[in-house]
């Protein structure tokens, strides 16, 4: 892994008169790209030539710089570009998926937004679920052997974008037809499906301020499982295999009284990244959970760095409203956090 100290020390070399935000041009970088504007920064979004035209139509990004392949931004000449404009990178999901965590945090020396260790407790699901365990956080049952599924399972994958290829299962015979049909003998993981609502809470930890802000909320809206559930009265004899591929993101709002337990679930898992990978979580994370009819929430994922059910709220949220009473997006937020830092002279808390 890059030692922190080296890219501290990069940092130092930076003309602070002149950053640039940058990021790599999809999942949410519109919205990083207008938050650092609208904060003051210069920036840069790097992108292949078919998602050009999304910035320059957008009018949002100062500079664009086109590639063939996004691993080229690991390339050795390319980062000293980066550094030269003063660039600090801000990942995203498909920042992460493109480069991988194992390469971010052994070849990428470019200054970035955050803690790089936590993309790897987020994306191994044994140090993720230590991770919510150390947390406090209730979550679904998972069985180790196919044979003790006696209820209504999920059965994941490592790595699946966006759930792809999960199937249902209701018993071990389900299980072992649907097993052989997806033709995935390797890793996997069986977990209880939880049935309630789903809330996908965007939360934003500063360490500067070291509070935990909740910014907005959605609600991932998938196929074709949301799609089954308009039809399932007609489907009942021809119900296809659900599948849970991510294809866009509702608004939504919790009732007030959850929101306690939200709030606290968000403090744990900043309070539990903190003891289990100092200097832990800094800056936008998520937490994928879902709510049963006793009100309790189930926590089964964490994301932690913006996430693109934020894209909602370019313009705010009504919670980012109640805390900013500005147009306060997860992008704008984390180019706020970077000015507060400068002006603190402590750019090194929020950048490793
Ligand atoms: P994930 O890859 O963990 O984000 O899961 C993809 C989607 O599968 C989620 O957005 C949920 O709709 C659904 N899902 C995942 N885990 C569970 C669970 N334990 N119970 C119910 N739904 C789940």
């Amino acid at each position: 892994m890059i030692d922190s100290s080296a890219i501290h020390r990069i940092l130092e070399g930076y003309d602070c008169e002149h950053l640039s935000v940058a990021t790599i041009g999809s999942h949410t970088a519109l919205q990083i790209l207008k938050g650092a504007r609208d904060e003051g920064f210069e920036n840069l979004v790097i992108c292949r030539e078919d998602m050009e035209k999304v910035y320059s139509l957008f009018g949002v990004a100062d500079e664009i710089l086109t590639i063939g392949d996004y691993r080229q931004v690991l390339e050795r000449e390319f980062q000293n570009e980066l550094i030269a404009r003063n660039v600090i990178l801000v990942p995203h999901g498909s920042f992460v998926e493109y480069l991988s965590p194992g390469r971010i945090e052994d070849e990428l020396f470019v200054p970035m937004f955050g803690n790089r260790m936590v993309l790897e407790w987020e994306s191994n699901r044994d140090k993720e679920r230590k991770w919510m365990i150390h947390a406090g956080l209730k979550l679904p049952e998972e069985f180790n052997h196919p044979e003790d599924i006696d209820r209504l399972v999920l059965v994941k994958f490592p790595g699946a974008k966006g759930g792809k290829n999960y199937f249902l299962a209701a018993d071990p015979e389900e299980f072992e037809r649907k097993i052989r049909k997806f033709g995935r003998n390797g890793e996997f993981t069986i977990q209880e499906y939880v049935i309630g609502t789903r809330f996908y809470p965007h939360y934003f930890y500063s360490p500067l301020t070291d509070r935990v802000e909740l910014l907005s909320m959605d609600i991932r809206y998938e196929s074709n499982i949301d799609g089954i559930s308009r039809l399932s009265h007609i489907l009942q004899d021809s119900m296809p295999d659900p599948s849970f591929v991510v294809t866009g993101n509702l608004p939504v709002v919790v009732r007030e009284s959850l929101l306690p337990q939200i709030l606290e679930m968000g403090q744990r898992v900043v309070k539990a990244s903190k003891e289990l990978f100092s200097p832990g979580l800094i800056g936008p994370f998520c937490i994928e959970m879902v709510c049963t009819d006793e009100l309790e929430f189930v926590a089964f994922e964490i994301s932690a760095r913006i996430v693109a059910g934020t894209n909602l709220y370019i313009n705010g949220s009504p919670y980012s409203q109640l805390l900013y009473d500005e147009p306060m997006s997860t992008g704008r937020r984390i180019a706020r956090d970077i000015k507060e830092a400068l002006a603190l002279n402590a750019l090194d808390r929020i950048i490793y």
